[in-house]
This record gives C-alpha cells, structure tokens and sequence, in this order.
C-alpha cells in the first residue's frame, strides 16, 4: 500500500512518514499543495494525508482539484483544532475524513487503515482469505494460525492482494503501489515476489492470470 503526505512542517511530515512506513507503507512525501497536487494527480496512491494550511495551493483547493479530475483516492485531511469550518469544507470538498491538530500518531494510522479497507470493501480489521488471516492492525499475516515471517516487500505483496481479492491485478499495478516514485523499478521482481510468498503460504491462493497479473481469492471447496 502506498501513501502520499503532504503537509509543509517537515517535521510532522516526517514523523507521519515514519510512523507509516514502519507499519509497512510505502510513502511519498510533499511539502507544499502545487507538489502534492502533481504527485495525487500521477501517481497511484492507495491513500493521501493532506494538511490543509500548505504553501503555494491550499488543501481544500488540492482536494476540489483531484475529484474534479475524478481522482477517488481516499484522502484524510489534516485540520487545526476548533476550526469546525476546515472540517466541514474540507468533507464538502471531496475528502472522506479529517483529523485535528495536534493529534497521536495512532490515530492518524487507525483512519488511514480504515479508509484503504474501506476503500476495497472491507468493513473489518482483519481480512481473510481461506486460511490465511491478513491482520491490518497489527501489520502481520497467518495461515491456519501460524504467524507467517515477511519481508516489508511480501507483506506490502500480500496485503495488496487480499485488500483486492477476488480480482486479477497487474504487475505494473503492484509495482506501483510497492514501491516509492524514488525506487528503481522492475516488474519483474514481482514474479520473485509472489514466488517467495506462494512458498512461505504454503496454499496455492494466488493464482497467476497468463498476460493480465494475479488473483489472490479462497479456495471454493471448502477446507
Ligand atoms: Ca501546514
């Protein structure tokens, strides 16, 4: 899962990026609303944190611009406390939740997990796809029980694939949303990847569609 922070304190960005980079995103940073506007508008991301009061292009006017273009992305936006009115221009101006300042970090993860389940049609924490248990909370996975070992790579693998269940996704799609703009990319790692993930689940879930990517669903026959 990717995400892209667009807040000009570049210490609170930092710390965002930080805190959701440990969970096991993959995050794009901007500083000011011109450079969050073009990355938004480019780049696929499977959420955005978007402070309100930036530099050059206001949040608000970021917002409006995106959906205007039809960009559906889930966007939380960041607003200074006591000012109700932010919040509820922010809402009318396309984005789906806010959170005030000064706020814990935990939060700020809590929506953004429940944005991008939500966003994929998963209403609870926990996705779950024949044996295996995707945990979104707590960033870890199992099959029958067994916590699996991951790679920051294979879990972001994984954790892509279940929140798109059900439906065949292309290598390009999952380069994209692995991997920062920074990083040197090459699809072909991801044929590594689900490799390496295939063997460490042990059940054949992932199914490889010839010319179009993979499709992670449950078995039919039940187990
Ligand atoms: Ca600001």
């Amino acid at each position: 899962m990717r995400i892209l922070v667009v807040e000009d304190d570049v210490n609170l960005n930092r710390q965002l990026s930080d805190a959701l980079k440990e969970a096991g995103y993959v995050v794009d940073q901007a500083f000011d609303g011109e450079e969050g506007h073009f990355l938004g508008d480019t780049e696929p991301y499977d959420a955005v944190i978007l402070d309100i009061g930036l530099p050059v292009m206001d949040g608000i006017t970021v917002v409006e611009k995106w959906r205007a273009e039809g960009k559906g992305m889930p966007v939380l936006m960041l607003t200074a406390r006591d000012r109700w009115s932010d919040k509820v221009a922010g809402i009318d101006a396309g984005a789906d939740d806010y959170v005030a300042k000064p706020f814990h970090v935990e939060e700020v993860l809590a929506r953004v997990r429940a944005l991008i389940r939500r966003a994929a049609g998963h209403s609870s924490s926990e996705i779950v796809c024949g044996p295996v248990r995707l945990d979104t909370k707590a960033s870890k996975a199992s099959v029958d029980g067994v916590q699996l070992k991951l790679t920051s790579h294979e879990f972001r693998l994984l954790s892509y694939l279940m929140h798109h269940m059900g439906q065949v996704v292309s290598r390009t799609e999952l380069v994209e949303h692995m991997y920062d703009q920074d990083f040197d990319r090459d699809s072909n790692t991801i044929e590594v990847f689900v490799g390496r993930l295939r063997k460490k689940l042990g059940v054949d879930l992932i199914e490889t569609v010839r010319g179009l990517g993979y499709r992670m669903q449950a078995p039919t026959n039940a187990r």
